[in-house]
């Protein structure tokens, strides 16, 4: 399978605006920002959506959220922030290596836009207990 623009550019062949690197993570601004300050934590391992990530990588990302969160809330001045993580094309998905979104909110209302059509729960504990029983 072709190498994610992402891996090409963890492998330096596609420049960025990078703003953190260890050994697992990569993270640099996104080129079509939602706001300024818009930036993409990504995995060095070229899992596509975050089921298939190791929890290696899941811990490293997970390490490193808050710190990168703290550091675009400085520099841009921005008070609120989404984190957004796309999986699959239904869910918004394209580019096909696990990106989490770190997406400022101004008061202007620059930033990420939600749709939220909140339903209400039905056969909660059936459907918990399948969930429970797979994990
Ligand atoms: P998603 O819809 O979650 O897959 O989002 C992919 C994101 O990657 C989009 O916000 C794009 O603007 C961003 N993106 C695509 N190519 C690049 C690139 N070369 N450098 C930085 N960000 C990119």
């Amino acid at each position: 399978m072709a190498a994610s623009i992402f891996t090409r550019i963890i492998n330096g062949e596609i420049p960025c605006h990078k703003v953190y690197e260890d050994d697992r993570v990569i993270a640099f601004l996104d080129i079509n920002p939602l706001s300024p300050g818009h930036t993409l934590i990504v995995p060095k391992e070229p899992a596509e959506t975050v089921d298939k990530l190791s929890d290696e990588s899941a811990s490293a990302i997970g390490r490193v959220l808050p710190r990168i969160s703290r550091a675009v809330l400085a520099a841009t001045g921005a008070k609120a922030f989404n984190i957004l993580q796309n999986n699959g094309a239904g869910a918004h998905q394209a580019v096909f290596h696990v990106h989490f979104h770190i997406i400022p909110k101004f008061e202007s209302g620059q930033g990420l836009g939600i749709g939220w059509k909140p339903g209400k729960l039905e056969d909660g504990a059936a459907l918990a207990s399948r969930i429970a029983a797979a994990i």
